[in-house]
């Protein structure tokens, strides 16, 4: 596994965790079977907004002698009374569930309390004015919740909960049909998501990414809007190619998709390039650099799309990407300005040019 680092708090968190909506009504041994497994090959990082009430004590019993080790998040608004999974901001409800999911999960603290999928301004103020957003805050006063998160589709309102400076993570749904403007949650433009990434980024709260394959449509030829599969390794990268992602939390039903989502750990970089996305490449966002490397080798040394990240982060006002672009053993100042990447960029992004653009910036 390879780690990333919270900004506010510095745990080292596992850049593939593992969603739980596809639980359903497995049985509670193979349940545990991939909790276990996932658990002895490096995932430390667990959602549960779980698709059925049935993973709660499944978790609880298969994390019983490694509570410590691994972080939890844990929804308030996620309510299990039927045994599906229900959504609400009712204050008694969110206190019952909680209570019951603690119970069940065989523990007394929550790593990370989320403000659970609110994809309206209006679902912020009902979520206030129900208690349940001061409940979250008294929990975390009193160190039963860590740190608070929030999960949401919808940039706009992702704003507005930002805004309240109490979030060190936030759960958002990050795949490139969504940022392209296909499929259900493509919530706000591209440039609006990316500008999003870019303020979590600069703002020190961390992502974790849901639905990386759109429920496995992204990995279906006939039903993916790039009209090709996509592979969960290059899924995968294209979300940890974004500013501020800390993991990504594909969900597995079994064993069998558990290691097909580690399998990103040992792909290649070729296995790994989602340059095929660019097909669908909105007007918007033709000639902007997605940080993805495709143009990779520059007969130079540069690392072009990290030269980019930073220079996006940077130039949109977040001191410490300036710092880090400091660091790099290559800059923008060393390119050459040979035009390898302006040939290989399937982005149309004019790159030579742009790596002026960036050294003047720096200099
Ligand atoms: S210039 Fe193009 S190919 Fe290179 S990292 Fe940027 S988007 Fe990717
Ligand atoms: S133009 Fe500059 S950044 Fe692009 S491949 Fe050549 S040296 Fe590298």
């Amino acid at each position: 596994m390879r780690y990333r680092t919270l900004p506010h708090g510095g745990e080292q968190i596992g850049v593939i965790g593992l969603g739980s909506s596809v639980v359903g009504q497995q049985r509670e041994r193979d349940i545990m079977e991939t909790v276990r497994t996932a658990v002895e090959l490096g995932v430390n990082y667990f959602d549960l907004a779980a698709g059925h009430g049935a993973c709660f004590p499944a978790y609880g019993k298969a994390l019983a002698d490694c509570r410590k080790d691994v972080y939890l998040q844990i929804h308030f608004g996620a309510d299990y009374t039927t045994g599906e999974y229900g959504w609400t901001t009712d204050l008694e409800a969110i206190k019952r569930s909680i209570g019951w999911q603690l119970e069940k999960l065989k523990t007394d603290y929550i790593d990370f309390g989320f403000i659970h999928c609110l994809d309206e301004r209006s679902d912020v103020e009902a979520y206030e004015k129900s208690g349940a957003l001061q409940y979250l805050l008294d929990m975390a006063a009193q160190g039963a919740v860590r740190h608070i998160g929030l999960s949401s589709h919808n940039p706009d309102t992702v704003h507005r909960v930002l805004d309240m400076g109490i979030v060190d993570m936030l759960m958002f749904s990050i795949n490139p049909m969504y940022d392209y403007g296909q499929g259900e949650y493509a919530m706000g433009s591209d440039g609006e998501r990316q500008a999003l990434y870019r303020r979590c980024e600069a703002e020190g709260v961390g992502i974790a990414v849901m639905k990386p394959f759109n429920a496995g449509q992204l990995l279906d030829a006939r039903r993916s809007p790039f009209q090709t599969a996509l592979t969960p390794a290059q899924c995968i990268q294209y979300a940890l190619d974004k500013p501020g992602v800390l993991t990504v939390l594909p969900g597995a039903a079994n064993l069998d998709e558990l290691r097909r989502n580690l399998a990103w750990l040992d792909a290649s970089a070729e296995e790994r390039d989602y340059s095929v996305i660019a097909s669908l490449t909105p007007e918007e966002s033709r000639g902007r650099c997605v940080y993805c490397n495709h143009c990779a080798p520059c007969p130079a040394g540069l690392n072009v799309g990290l030269i980019n990240k930073y220079y996006d982060l940077a130039a949109a006002g977040d001191p410490l990407a300036a710092e880090h672009y400091k660091t790099l053993a290559k800059t923008a100042a060393d390119c050459v300005g040979c035009g390898h990447c302006d040939s290989r960029c399937p982005f149309h992004v004019e790159q030579s040019a742009r790596m002026k653009e960036i050294a003047n910036y720096f200099s």
